[in-house]
């Protein structure tokens, strides 16, 4: 998505299922995740997956206008659409390169988590090529079992790294695999990575994500590396006071029909309904994003009431049960994701009814549906359709 693509859509004032996506609410879980922290440590907010399934450019935007130190990303193309973007924060790029990727990263002076030999040779070769200096953070797998060197070779790969003269070695970092829901195994993979910090002292360190930060504050060192939490979802349950949620998820209701007791709801019929009934058709289905696996179990909020889902999401509609709300008409907001009145629907209660997490819950709303940019610092941001 290039700058251009932003600042004023033609007035649809009828969208079927679209995403709001509050500024404010974004610079508040900023400021309450740098109460967390010391004053040296810096933030690196991770903004990979279209800054999870809120808009990557947007969204770095005010990050950088707030005073984030770092964007982190998944690949060089997310790399080069913050450039074309303008944005001049420095990035880093927290999976494998390729080969092939290296000239660019070097020539955009991105930074780099590398966790093997062969990508510090390309990015060496690569920046000895335009009188450069690649930057890397060198990754020590500490129990993930994904990224990063092994620590009995981390030495040896190390000595050798720092033999290329075209590389600057700017972090060493691990990565947490369960800070939200085993403290023992994180401090563990933490004693791991203290026995390096002792060996390679000077150099800057991070380990900690959105729930390793609210675990223990030591966890904070030279950098944060954090995304669910700036997005104001709590990664454990105690958290979510703290936090407010940066994206509503809407849609409207299209259809409303009474029928009779026993009558069969959606594709397979899983739902009879077990009395006559209201029944609202809403513009939202899996090929949107909405879970299907949440058929029969979620709700949405109708004029700040929960209002069950029946039988089976289809592609674009489902239908919910609106028995106990005869003010319903077609054209009402229903919210997906979010608040009305006094309920308030998290991604995390979607996560928990379909088996999954949060993350996916967010990352899965389709690109296709427009994201409202309101309360932002950035005016090229803003979007008023609503307002
Ligand atoms: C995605 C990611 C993060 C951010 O994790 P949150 O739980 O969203 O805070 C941090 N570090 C790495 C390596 C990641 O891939």
């Amino acid at each position: 998505m290039s700058k251009e693509s932003y600042p004023l859509y033609p007035p649809l004032p009828h969208l079927r299922s679209w995403v709001d996506i509050d500024g404010r609410a974004l610079r508040f879980n900023i400021r309450v995740a740098r109460t967390r922290i010391p004053k040296k440590t810096k933030i690196i907010a991770v903004v990979k997956s279209e800054a999870y399934g809120h808009g990557l450019i947007p969204i770095s935007k005010e990050l950088v206008q707030s005073g984030i130190e770092i964007l982190g990303i998944n690949n060089i193309d997310e790399a080069i659409e913050l450039r074309n973007a303008g944005i001049r924060t420095p990035l880093l790029i927290l999976c494998p390169i390729l080969a092939p990727d290296a000239p660019f990263i070097v020539a955009h002076d991105i930074g780099v988590v590398i966790s093997s030999y062969h990508e510090a040779l390309w990015l060496n070769e690569a920046a000895e090529r335009q009188g450069k200096r690649a930057i890397v953070h060198l990754k020590i797998d500490t129990g993930m079992g994904r990224l990063g060197f092994m620590p009995f070779q981390f030495i040896q790969e190390m000595e050798k790294i720092k033999k290329l003269s075209s590389l600057s070695i700017a972090a060493i970092c691990t990565h947490f695999s369960q800070a939200d829901t085993d403290i023992e195994f994180t401090e563990k993979q933490w004693l791991e990575m203290l026995k390096f910090r002792s060996y390679f002292k000077g150099f800057p360190i991070h380990v900690a994500n959105s729930a390793a930060l609210w675990r223990k504050s030591v966890y904070a060192c030279d950098y944060v590396r954090i995304g669910l939490a700036l997005y104001g979802i709590a990664p454990m349950t105690f958290l979510r006071r703290f936090l407010k949620p940066v994206m509503s998820w809407k849609c409207r209701v299209v259809l409303i029909k009474d029928l009779p007791r026993g009558h069969p709801i959606s594709y397979g019929a899983s739902y009879k309904l077990k009395k006559p009934s209201r029944i609202a058709v809403l513009s939202v289905g899996y090929g949107d994003g909405y879970f299907r696996t949440l058929s029969n179990k979620a709700y949405v909020l109708i004029k700040g009431k929960r209002c069950p889902i029946r039988g089976a999401i289809t592609m674009n509609l489902m239908m919910v049960d609106v028995t106990e709300l005869p003010s319903c008409k077609v054209g009402d907001e229903a919210v997906l994701i979010g608040t009305q009145g006094k309920e308030s629907i998290t991604a995390d209660e979607l996560a928990k009814l379909s088996g999954t997490i949060s993350y996916e819950i967010i990352t899965n709303i389709h690109a296709n549906l427009r994201r409202n940019y309101r309360h932002f610092l950035s005016r090229s941001n803003e979007c008023s359709l609503y307002e």
